[in-house]
């Protein structure tokens, strides 16, 4: 039986990634921080829909100091790959699941006295020291030790845990505008100072993730925390660095049919031809994780031509119009989104259509279209 594989895909639905480009990006956002300043990979949400697995030696190549995710979980499936690269949980973890971080080597971020003894347990019982970083809230209100007199009292605590390394301390920026982002700087500065006077000395200070690395030069402090602009999705605004989109998101016509005049497609008939044409079928669906709402908005480019998804997008296929395009025939390629060359939809274009941002088009790639990787 031939294997699973890029010469031999099981669907015509695939995600190809680029990974020449991933290393570029990494690197250049490495040279844009400088030598003083570390680069933690986001590659969360399965590297942003990327494939983690797959990607994580290239950015480790490339200049990544360490790998950033946000669950246990996502932390684990690169742990068993590689067995020596540090890892940072930059969300919470349930208590029952300290001893398993600890054990494996998982860096975990903590913003409470209670669970940082749980940890210092589970680490003496193991016989060796945990990583942490302190998460502190400045503001975001998501997670963190509070920014203040209180939260320095708790933190404080931290001091009598021998058994757990503090390597970093971060927060987390709102961005919603330059005044509020400095006063939440001030914050962690504020009580960085503070921790400082008390003793605690940090490897790793950071604040900044893919925006703010790029528009606020003077938050980068120890690491950046860089997710989108590793997979070439820009979000700056102030500063520039040059990165590509490395994700191509593609399939093949399984099926033509010809309908006339007034004949409606796909559940509810909710679109009917207004003249002639052909249809085409695309074997991908929302559970592939395309955005159902892009119905009567999406596009897809066929032999270099935008044709519309019309109709109510299924599960696991869609139709789109080939009335633009009478050349087209099944096994051509159709381009759901790439880099916004050849026609097709860049991943800007498509969050704007569905209503949201770049990286919730790519999280939610779900795990059926297979990746294929050059
Ligand atoms: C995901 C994440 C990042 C990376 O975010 P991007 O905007 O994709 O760069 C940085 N910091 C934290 C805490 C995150 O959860």
């Amino acid at each position: 039986m031939e294997p699973v594989s890029e010469a031999f895909p099981l669907r015509d639905t695939v995600i190809r990634v680029d990974l020449s480009a991933i290393a570029e990006n990494m690197a250049n956002i490495r040279h844009l921080v400088g030598p003083n300043v570390a680069v933690a990979a986001a590659v969360k949400a399965n590297g942003y829909g990327h494939g983690a697995l797959a990607i994580a030696p290239t950015l480790l190549e490339s200049g990544a100091s360490m790998l950033a995710v946000a669950s246990l979980g996502e932390a684990l499936e690169l742990r068993d790959q590689l067995p020596d690269c540090p890892i940072l949980v930059m969300g919470l973890v349930p208590d029952t699941c300290l001893s398993l971080a600890a054990a494996r080597r998982i860096t975990l971020t903590i913003d409470s006295l209670r669970q940082a003894r749980l940890l210092n347990d589970a680490a003496k019982k193991l016989g060796r020291p945990a990583l942490i970083h302190i998460k502190i809230d400045t503001g975001f209100h998501r997670i963190g030790f509070p920014c203040n007199e209180e939260g320095l009292e708790e933190l404080s605590g931290l001091r009598e845990l021998p058994w757990l390394v503090t390597e970093g301390i971060f927060s987390h920026l709102a961005l919603l505008d330059d005044a509020s982002n400095r006063i939440q700087y001030e914050q962690f500065l504020w009580i960085l100072g503070r921790l400082e006077e008390i003793g605690f000395s940090f490897r790793y200070r950071h604040l900044a993730d893919s925006i703010a690395l790029v528009d606020y030069p003077e938050y980068r402090m120890d690491m950046v925390r860089a997710g989108a602009l590793i997979y070439g999705l820009k979000g700056f605004h102030k500063g520039f660095v040059s990165v590509r989109q490395a994700l191509t998101f593609e399939t093949k016509i399984c099926h033509i049919t010809s309908v006339k005049k007034g004949e409606g497609v796909s559940y509810d008939y909710t679109w009917r031809a207004p003249e002639d044409t052909r249809i085409g079928t695309l074997p991908f669906g929302y559970a592939d994780g395309y955005p159902r709402n892009l119905r009567g908005k999406g596009v897809v480019s066929i032999r270099g031509v935008r044709c519309p998804i019309v109709g109510v997008l299924c599960m696991d296929q869609c139709m789109v119009d080939l009335h633009d395009v009478p050349d087209a025939e099944i096994g051509d390629t159709a381009v759901i989104y790439g880099d916004g060359s050849d026609a097709a939809p860049d991943i800007q274009e498509i969050s704007t259509l569905a209503g949201t941002n770049k990286n919730e088009i790519v999280a939610r790639l779900t795990a059926r279209p297979q990746r294929i990787y050059y």
